[in-house]
């Protein structure tokens, strides 16, 4: 399979600027800036069908089209490098291996939505990742890529790195804009959108890290190449990080569509000594599980819906016989209680809640009655917060009594788990 990500990634010099140069690297925004009119940039990412890899799908060139052109304010760029969701670490092989195809890809976007300054926010954790952007950014200045009048066009692009305290819900984008800001990194609540009212009330596009390295590959071979990748509604590559019970955890780059069984077996090694799959968790810890019988689903926005899942941010965390759903479910759920920022009740009392009694059902004091109230919280929380944080947590919360509801009453009953296991994080 073709690779626009990960081509390069055993070549331990591809985070510098001459040997991106040397595998065509700032081709694709010079033919841009030859050719192309900022419209007819929008219009052929547009075409591409290139969808938003940071989790929500959301078509990139229609995102652009929505930022109004004529308001005398300044237009702005947030590249989002958080990838806070657990089991995701798609953007920082990314960032580290590969910094220059997100400034191309930046500087893409700038010019299709007339921005001249653009902000990487990269969580405060990725302290590597962000040195590697920071070298990149510093060295195409140094080359007069970015800065003013770049490659003699008269555009001027200036690109900030901002990274932040490690908190999960700067992940979300408009808390994303406040932590920029300097503010506590709050979800505000739309409308307004971004796109019309973001960074310091200034229109804002939003992009992940990967959505914006996908657009030099789109502009250096074409549309249809592009879409010969992937599926009709889910075109292009994409990297999925395997991570859990496998033999060969990583980042794998594959086309959209390609069967889960493929990355779990072909390139992840199978399920660690021979185990049996239990269930899958395909698209980060925040979306529904798929179970065995579904292991050949393919990996596009619209099949891992119609399986009953998300794809999420592609982060796909196996899960074999050998672990204990009660156990793992109080892992994520304790995150998430962890992360909740307390600014909608739902959500700070309802996670707290889920999470004691959660824990109290792992720790052996489950009362009967728990597992309906758990749902009765869940209820109370889905679609009534400000920001998705809260549904992220329900989600996980409902899938795992749903599929596995026999271990949640069984640890009620006998204080005990029901799966007898020696693996050792149960
Ligand atoms: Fe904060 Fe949770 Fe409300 Fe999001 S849903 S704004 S994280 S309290």
């Amino acid at each position: 399979m073709e690779q626009v990500f990960l081509k390069y990634i055993d070549d331990p010099n591809q985070h510098k600027i001459d040997t991106y140069i040397e595998h065509g690297g700032y081709q694709a925004i010079q033919k841009v800036f030859k050719e192309y009119q900022p419209t007819e940039v929008i219009d052929t990412v547009k075409a591409s069908g290139v969808r938003g890899r940071g989790g929500a799908g959301f078509p990139a060139g229609l995102k652009w089209s929505f930022v109004p052109q004529n308001t005398g304010k300044p237009i702005y760029l947030a590249c989002n490098g958080d990838e806070s969701e657990p089991g995701t670490c798609k953007d920082r092989v990314i960032m580290e291996n590969n910094p220059h195809l997100i400034i191309e890809g930046i500087m893409i976007c700038c010019y299709a939505i007339n921005a001249h300054h653009a902000f990487i926010y990269i969580r405060g954790e990725f302290a590597h990742p962000a040195a590697r952007v920071e070298a990149a950014i510093n060295e195409a200045y140094a080359k007069g890529y970015l800065g003013k009048n770049i490659f003699g066009t008269g555009f001027d692009l200036d690109i900030i790195v901002h990274t932040g305290g490690g908190a999960y819900i700067c992940g979300e984008e408009t808390s994303l804009l406040s932590s920029i800001e300097g503010s506590r990194g709050n979800a505000r609540i739309r409308p307004p959108f971004p796109a019309v009212e973001g960074l310091y009330k200034c229109p804002t596009v939003i992009n992940n890290v990967e959505t914006l390295s996908s657009l030099p590959s789109i502009f250096n071979n074409g549309v249809e190449w592009y879409r010969s990748h992937g599926t009709e509604k889910s075109p292009g590559t994409k990297i999925f990080s395997l991570s859990g019970n496998v033999n060969k955890p990583g980042n794998y780059e594959v086309d959209l569509g390609t069967p889960l069984s493929y990355v779990i077996n072909d390139l992840g090694g199978g399920i660690q000594n021979g185990h049996k799959l239990k269930a899958i968790i395909p698209g980060g810890s925040s979306t529904p599980l798929l179970m065995p019988d579904q292991i050949d689903t393919p990996l596009d926005y619209e099949a891992v819906a119609e399986a009953g899942s998300m794809l999420g941010s592609g982060a796909i965390i196996v899960i074999d016989e050998r672990s204990c759903m009660v156990w793992v479910l109080m892992k994520l759920i304790n995150f998430y209680a962890h992360e909740s920022c307390g600014r909608c009740t739902p959500c700070r009392e309802g996670t707290a809640w889920l999470k004691q009694l959660i824990n109290r059902i792992e720790n052996g004091d489950g009362q009967p009655g728990d597992i309906e109230l758990i749902l009765d919280v869940c209820d109370n929380i889905m679609g009534r917060t400000i920001c998705p944080l809260g549904d992220a947590a329900v989600m996980p919360v409902r899938s795992f009594i749903q599929h596995f509801r026999d271990e949640f009453e069984y640890h009620i009953e006998h204080k005990k788990c029901k799966v007898e296991t020696d693996y050792p994080f149960v």
